[in-house]
């Protein structure tokens, strides 16, 4: 039996993987369309930024390696263009047929254009890939820019404006709607504003880019624009083969992360997946999502029988040393969901201040009708991921806020205060119930 796994990086390789380790005898072919596999994405921005000093190093396994240590084929340059499943076959650009038995489409995202005009000019860049990270570090060293324009203020708008920053450009943030992160969440936004206005960046929020001029953004003169107004799955091979996708645009699949197609899986990407605190498709496009699909839709093809439990959307960035942790639905988002949303905001120190501890903000969003905790945002410059993370696995468990106000989380001088943040928070919240 052969499986075909179309993307060869997070969720292609993780499917990959998986499948041999459940099937030694599968024939697994890996077709990638680029000239390298299996790298991280989420390290471009420390890349460009000087931190990360080789691309090299971002990437994990070479195709070589999958060969050897795991008897996987990939092929690099070999792009899908179709795939007939009635006879199953991917057809590549080259017209070269390939056969399949299984079938996981791991293509990944894009960035969009946002139908600016202008997007292609040779100063306009995206990062997303290593080949975008590379064209934009070349830039930066030959070209020696001055003043960059970011288009999008989502976690790969933010991370670049850090990152270009860091690289002496003047940078002007540019949002065309009223909040960043796409979380619609005023303080959120207000609290971000003001830590990205002490180093230096300017934010305009509620602008709506139509064009970019070869020396400016609107009234923004710039000799480099970074393009990040949001992530388009690369789903319209699916198109074709009569693959359904979802209201997002993204491929849709069951909680085995099986397609309409019988034996033709999709994962990462440009897949939607399973919002645990809404229980609805939800396309949230991010590398863990990415990886753990992966390896439940390698399995299944490779014959398993497992569920994908789905995701709260949590992640976690660093914006000039705040961090800034999310998971599960904002006040906005969960009104719309239909929840009676309810929020309380605490600021806090992280541990007492004769450790040095600093102060962290912590939001919790519950619905008022059943008491479930529905989300949550941690920000500060100390310990944010360890909190984020007892939200999210709270929204796993379905957790009302009194059972998450009676936690037992851990306490000394050195890592935490008596009462935790997440508990002031949580106390807060009942007290506003
Ligand atoms: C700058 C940046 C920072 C990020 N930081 C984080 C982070 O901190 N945390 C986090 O969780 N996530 C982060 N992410 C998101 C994360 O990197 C992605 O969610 C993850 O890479 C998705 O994996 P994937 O395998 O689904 O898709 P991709 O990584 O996009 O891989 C898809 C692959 O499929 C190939 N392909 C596409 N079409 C075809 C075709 N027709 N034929 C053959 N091959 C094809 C592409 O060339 C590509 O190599 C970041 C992303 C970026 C860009």
């Amino acid at each position: 039996m052969r499986l075909v796994v179309i993307g060869g990086v997070a969720a292609g390789m993780s499917a990959a993987s998986r499948a041999r380790k459940i099937d030694p005898g599968l024939d697994i072919l890996v077709l990638e369309k680029g000239d390298t596999v299996s790298y991280g994405a989420c390290g471009l921005p420390y890349f460009i930024e000087g931190r990360v000093r080789e691309a090299a190093d971002l990437i994990v396994h070479t195709p070589e390696f999958f060969r050897k240590e795991r008897n996987i084929a990939v092929r690099t340059g070999a792009t899908a263009a179709q795939i007939v499943h009635a006879r199953r076959e991917v057809t590549l650009s080259n017209g070269e047929r390939i056969p399949y038995d299984r079938l996981v489409i791991a293509t990944g995202a894009r960035a969009g254009s946002g139908g600016i005009a202008g997007a292609d000019l040779p100063h306009v860049f995206r990062l997303i890939t290593l080949a975008d990270a590379m064209r934009l570090k070349n830039y930066l060293a030959e070209r020696n820019p001055r003043r960059a324009v970011v288009i999008g203020g989502g976690f790969i708008g933010l991370e670049s404006v850090d990152a270009l920053r860091r690289n002496g450009l003047a940078v002007t943030l540019l949002q065309d709607s009223q909040y960043l992160l796409r979380r619609e969440d005023p303080e959120l936004t207000k609290l971000l504003s003001a830590h990205l206005h002490r180093f230096g960046v300017e934010t305009r929020l509620g602008v709506r880019v139509e064009s970019i001029e070869p020396d400016r953004v609107g009234d923004t003169r710039c000799d480099l624009v970074l393009l990040a107004p949001g992530l388009k799955p690369n789903a319209e091979i699916a198109d074709e083969a009569g693959i359904q996708r979802g209201r997002s645009g993204a491929i849709q699949v069951n909680d085995r992360l099986e397609t309409n197609l019988g034996g033709v899986y999709a994962a990462g990407d440009c897949a939607e997946t399973m919002h645990v605190v809404t229980g609805r498709p939800a396309y949230i496009p991010l590398g863990t999502t990415a990886n753990k699909m992966g390896r439940i839709a390698g399995a299944n093809a490779a014959g398993g029988r497992e569920r994908f439990a789905g995701v709260a959307g949590t992640c976690i960035l660093s914006v000039f040393g705040l961090g800034i942790g999310m998971t599960g639905l904002s006040v906005e988002q969960a009104r719309r969901e239909g929840f009676s949303a309810v929020a309380a905001r605490i600021e806090a120190r992280v541990r007492p201040r004769y450790f040095g501890g600093k102060p962290v903000t912590v939001e919790l969003v519950a619905d008022r009708a059943t008491g479930r905790l529905l989300g949550g945002v941690v920000t500060g410059e100390q310990d944010v991921a360890g909190r984020i993370n007892v939200i999210a696995t709270a929204l796993g468990a379905r957790m009302q806020v009194d059972e998450f106000e009676r936690l037992d989380l851990a306490y000394a001088p050195p890592f935490s205060t008596v009462w935790d943040p997440l508990l002031i928070a949580a106390r807060q919240l009942l007290r506003q119930m």
